[in-house]
């Protein structure tokens, strides 16, 4: 069966009553060329244990299987269960789980199912819990990619640079624990339901160590929240509101010392900046 072609997928969900669901994510894509070029961007081997959140009908657990060593699949749709079962039921390496990514410990599922392989993520990820779902791969700290696509408005927010609009305190966040890269875009002609908004597949390749010493991490992860929670104020005045336990005239000493003109705002700091900063305040603090 072509799981791309949606005169195949119509009659397929048909069959098992399948209703696509909003809240669930489900925009389920119809052209051949972009799971393939997804699992093409995984950088696959026989070595490789993937993890893909969301199979739904399997159009990219498919093209994972034909890759990998193996596929575990995660599905929250209990309703997909006899669809996947005929869909993928001739891939012998390809596992489905139906549950919440988010209430799995997923670095316990990939030690149990991956064994010795190298454990990396592959998804068309649901667009609604996109960014809980990159957290929990990324505090996971056991998987060496992350290739998936997001609304693409997310992946410019992920890639971008200090002082470009899209940059914030996500940007900060998901380049602390990994590189980031945009691979393509896909249009919105790509899936049923059309989606209102384009797409992107990125990549994010875990780093072995932090891009920047810091000598308190929750202070650091504190001080950029705080720096962008107010983005219209400077830096100094957001970080004043934002950490109480400070005064002004200290957070000002703390950017001079780090070479900052008393005006900055916080979206012109590089993951660099924040940690020096940090690393004075906390200083201060001690
Ligand atoms: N992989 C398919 C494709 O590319 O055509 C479907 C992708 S669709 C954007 C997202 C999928 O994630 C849906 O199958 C949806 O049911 C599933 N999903 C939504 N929330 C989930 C969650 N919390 N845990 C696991 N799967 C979830």
């Amino acid at each position: 069966m072509e799981l791309c072609n949606i005169n195949h997928i119509k009659p397929l969900l048909a069959r098992h009553g399948f209703h696509f669901s909003k809240s669930m994510g489900q925009n389920f894509l119809i052209a051949p060329w972009v799971p393939q070029q997804i699992a093409e961007g995984a950088g696959l081997d026989e070595n490789t244990g993937v993890l893909e959140i969301g199979p739904g009908i399997g159009c990219l657990t498919e093209q994972l299987s034909k890759r990998a060593g193996k596929v575990l699949a995660i599905e929250l749709d209990k309703g997909l269960e006899n669809v996947l079962g005929e869909t993928l039921s001739e891939f012998e390496n390809i596992k489905v789980i139906f549950g919440d990514a988010l209430k799995l410990d997923l670095k316990k599922l990939a030690a149990e199912e991956f064994g010795t392989l190298k454990p990396v993520v592959c998804a068309n990820l649901p667009y609604n819990v996109t960014s809980p779902l990159i957290s929990a791969f990324l505090e996971a700290g056991c998987f060496d990619s992350m290739t998936i696509m997001v609304q693409r408005e997310v992946a410019r927010r992920i890639c971008s640079v200090a002082g470009e609009s899209d940059y914030g305190a996500f940007t900060v966040y998901v380049n602390w624990y990994a590189e980031t890269e945009i691979l393509f875009d896909v249009s919105p002609s790509c899936f049923v339901p059309r989606p209102k908004v384009w797409s992107s597949v990125i990549k994010l390749r875990s780093r072995k160590a932090p891009p920047a010493q810091v000598s308190d991490e929750a202070l650091f992860f504190r001080i950029v929240r705080a720096a962008f929670n107010q983005r219209r104020k400077t830096l100094a005045n957001a970080l004043s509101a934002g950490l109480p336990e400070i005064t002004k005239e200290e957070i000002l000493k703390a950017m001079e010392l780090c070479g900052m003109e008393e005006k900055v705002r916080g979206e012109v700091l590089d993951i660099k900046g924040f940690a020096e900063l940090t690393n004075e305040i906390s200083k201060m603090m001690a």
